[in-house]
């Protein structure tokens, strides 16, 4: 059986080498390639892709997990071995169940999507993308359709970003934070609202990338294994534990760019740390998309906004922006930095709306997918939620319904786990301090080595290795659970407002 081990490892690593060859033509195509390199390179993926997708589903890699089970079980659960046959099978389970041409067809009618919305919004016309929008969810039904749903539909579309969370857990979590964040909200609208003029001004592209990469190089990113480029989206890839790229875009008129290298390291310190002996197989990633998030938004949030933390990094920013922050106090800087104010765009979102934006965005994905709501119905219902949730009415469909390039291709399923990455990195975190004492303490002084050490030993170096339930269990001893993330929320407003809040 060990022999038949050694098959399936040579196996995996080769659907993965394809893989990440995939990845790095797609980092390419957002941050080097010339315009005209389009077409060919949209070939070279499909390319690809498909011959990751034959491998993956090939009726011998199959055989041999089936082989593998006494294998599998003669090792302990948290074996490198019981978890690798383990994972690989839940992955070659699910890959066979869809077939490739509808595999092929989802691709296709995903792009045609995408290039509709780009029009659909340059020309703030809806009805630009309906037909599309049609087309995919009646694509994204056959999908669900494939697995057999014995319960909810939308349980499979989660599935492929939650692996293993019911659509009624995150139902009741969003329950939970709706009743807090709402009366918040309430509260904070009717205060006089936090100036953030020291935000706005000119900010030499120059100096925030050396202020970002002065704060990277102290967060832990080292040169040797991680670049940082320019794109339009800025987002966070790996092609192996040692080659992590991250990608941003910096403004003159703002610090966006900054703050989401902060977030995009969080994602590229998970795939950085991750046991270097999983390399090459399915394991070296990441457990899920709400996991991910939770690493990206702790490092963007719960460090970067944090008061400690700029203890350390103020002055090197005013060094950087002498004329914009010379005469900004910290404590002003730092209130700018964590205003609290309903606005449309949901990437732009503060701390306490942003899980409203997901929350309304998840209840729209279920009724579409069930059919309870119409897509010609879409822009309305989506603004409605605006209303009733952020108090805002969305000017044009370019602020409302068009907003995020997610539904283009009907992706379904990946939005809730924007807000439940919010929910685990605070339950990551209660736990992280009760083991090391206050972080604050660490970071005034410039340290991030205890956190990041924390967060390789207990959730980053075991990568997929473990369900996202099961890690969370072994590390904080609970399920997912809304209450630190709305304690620490109501201790942040309540630092920010005083009692008038929380
Ligand atoms: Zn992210």
């Amino acid at each position: 059986l060990s022999d038949q081990f050694t098959e399936l490892r040579e196996r995996l690593a080769l659907i993965h080498d394809v893989e990440k060859a995939a990845a790095v033509l797609s980092w390419d195509e957002e941050t080097k390639m010339p315009p005209s390199g389009a077409e060919a390179r949209a070939e070279q993926r499909a390319t690809l892709n498909r011959i990751a997708h034959e491998l993956s589903t090939a009726p011998e890699l199959g055989q041999l997990l089936e082989d593998l089970r006494p294998f599998e079980d003669e090792h302990p659960f948290d074996s490198f071995e019981a978890s690798l046959v383990r994972v690989a099978r839940r992955d070659y389970e699910k890959a066979v169940r869809v077939p490739p041409s509808l595999r092929a067809e989802m691709t296709r009618s995903g792009s045609l999507g995408y290039q509709a919305w780009l029009r659909a919004r340059e020309q703030e016309d809806y009805g630009i993308m309906l037909p599309h929008l049609e087309r995919n969810l009646e694509l994204r039904r056959q999908y669900v359709a494939c697995f057999e749903p014995a319960g909810d539909p939308y349980d499979i579309v989660l599935d492929d970003y939650e692996p293993g969370m019911k659509t009624a857990e995150v139902v009741e979590i969003f329950d939970a934070l709706k009743a807090a964040l709402l009366p918040w909200l309430g509260s904070v609208s009717d205060l006089e609202p936090i100036d953030d003029s020291c935000l706005t001004g000119r900010f030499p592209r120059d100096a925030q990338r050396r202020f970002s990469q002065f704060v990277l190089e102290r967060w832990g990113m080292d040169r040797a294994a991680w670049r940082l480029d320019k794109t339009v989206h800025p987002f966070a890839t790996s092609f192996a534990p040692t080659d992590i790229r991250l990608t941003t875009n910096f403004h003159e008129d703002s610090l966006h760019g900054i703050l989401s290298c902060l977030h995009e390291f969080g994602h590229g310190i998970y795939e950085r740390q991750v046991d270097p002996a999983y390399a090459r197989t399915p394991l070296a990633q990441g457990v899920s998309s709400a996991f991910h998030e939770s690493q990206s938004r702790m490092w963007e949030n719960l460090v970067g906004r944090n008061i400690a933390t700029w203890r350390f990094f103020y002055p090197r920013l005013q060094e950087e922006f002498p004329e914009q922050f010379g005469d900004i106090q910290l404590e002003t800087f730092h209130r700018a930095l964590n205003k609290v104010h309903p606005s449309f765009r949901r990437v732009d979102a503060d701390e306490v709306t942003y899980c409203l934006h997901i929350i309304l965005r998840f209840e729209l994905e279920r009724q579409m997918l069930s059919g309870a709501l119409a897509l010609k119905d879409l822009p309305e219902a989506f603004n409605a939620k605006m209303a009733e949730y952020l108090g805002l009415n969305p000017p044009d469909v370019v602020a409302g319904v068009l907003q995020d390039v997610h539904w283009s291709d009907m992706t379904m399923g990946y939005f809730p786990t924007y807000a439940l990455g919010n929910v685990v990195s605070v339950q990551l975190w209660e736990k992280a301090e009760a083991e090391l004492g206050e972080l604050d303490e660490h970071f005034e002084r410039g340290e991030f080595e205890p956190l990041r050490e924390w967060l390789r030993e207990n959730v980053h170096r075991h990568g997929r290795a473990f369900t996202p339930q099961e890690l969370l269990k072994r590390v904080t001893g609970s399920a997912m659970d809304p209450a630190p993330y709305l304690r620490y929320l109501e201790r942040k407003l309540g630092e920010l407002f005083g009692a008038a809040v929380a």
